[in-house]
């Protein structure tokens, strides 16, 4: 199993289908996981992908629509339920604080989690401080939306061949990955002789917006992007109407922003065969997946 990877848990928008739950996705990312927009639902929908809820420590939600927040007092009080003992960060948009509070406190329950709300009122990182940095980007639609990516930092690889060949073995190479600098009897070693730059990863979810040049900044450099694609080109007016995308809206956000996958989802309900969406996005950019509930969508492996 792949340790960074998507998991769909749903990729219906506005109403769920008889094969597609309301949205819900998980990005497992090493030893944690960001649960984004756990719609009506989500829950029983971890069960049937296999994936534990426990791990989660970010909840990102992208704004207050039924199909995108409906399932948050049932995952907080799952999570609650199970002893989850680490904190969970909830981010979401500041201007919707009030259906937050609704949904934090929907039922009764025992609470024993820590949760951690993040209201989000601009642009920029909302968490940091963990394996990665949750940054915000508001996007075009209504009620106020922003989009998240998950940016892991930039950082360095240990080469085996030149440490072997510098005689830097066992803590000694720990010593030198913190200080940056290795003092040995007859000679120095310094890091950058012994290792590589080593570029970091991101994910980005771009949901529920209008074309707009922030889904783009969003995405910019991506290895996995997430992005609606409620139409087809067909319904490009009922795009625009409404604020969403096309498919080849999405295509065209993640080319233009150098992003290496794709994955379209939050269909609408009118097409019971996302084929047509899944051709007309493919048309723009190629490496492209259409959600399917339960599917599993690898990162791709680090860039060299
Ligand atoms: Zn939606």
């Amino acid at each position: 199993m792949p340790s960074r990877e998507l998991v769909v848990l749903g990729s219906a928008s506005q109403t769920p289908t008889r094969r597609r739950n309301h949205n819900g996705y998980l990005l497992r990312w090493d030893d944690r996981s960001v649960l984004f927009d756990p719609g009506e639902g989500t829950q029983r929908q971890l069960l049937l992908a296999d994936a534990s809820p426990t791990g989660i420590r970010h909840i990102c939600i992208t704004h207050f629509h039924g199909d995108h927040c409906l399932g948050l007092p049932g995952i907080l009080q799952r999570l609650s339920l199970d002893r989850v003992a680490h904190p969970v960060e909830v981010l979401f948009p500041a201007s919707g604080a009030a259906y937050f509070d609704r949904l934090r406190h929907a039922s009764a329950y025992q609470d024993h989690l820590d949760v951690r709300p993040v209201p989000v009122a601009a642009d920029g990182p909302a968490s940091t401080g963990g394996p990665f940095a949750i940054e915000a980007v508001r996007l075009g639609h209504d009620p106020e939306t922003f989009g998240w990516r998950v940016v892991e930092p930039d950082g360095i690889r240990m080469l085996p061949d030149r440490l072997a060949e510098a005689g830097v073995h066992g803590p000694a190479v720990g010593v030198l990955a913190a200080t940056g600098v290795l003092d040995l009897a007859d000679r120095t070693v310094r890091l950058e002789d012994v290792s590589a730059p080593r570029k970091g990863q991101r994910m980005a979810f771009v949901m529920d917006t209008g074309m707009c040049d922030a889904a783009v900044d969003l995405a910019a450099g991506a290895d996995l992007v997430v992005c609606e694609a409620t139409f087809a080109s067909a319904d490009h007016d009922l795009a625009r109407r409404y604020r969403h995308l096309t498919a080849a809206d999405a295509g065209r956000v993640a080319r233009d922003a150098g992003a290496r996958r794709l994955v379209i989802t939050h269909f609408s309900q009118r097409y019971p065969d996302v084929r047509v969406l899944l051709d007309e996005a493919a048309a723009v950019f190629p490496d492209v997946v259409a959600a399917e509930d339960l599917a599993r969508v690898p990162v791709p492996t680090r860039r060299r």
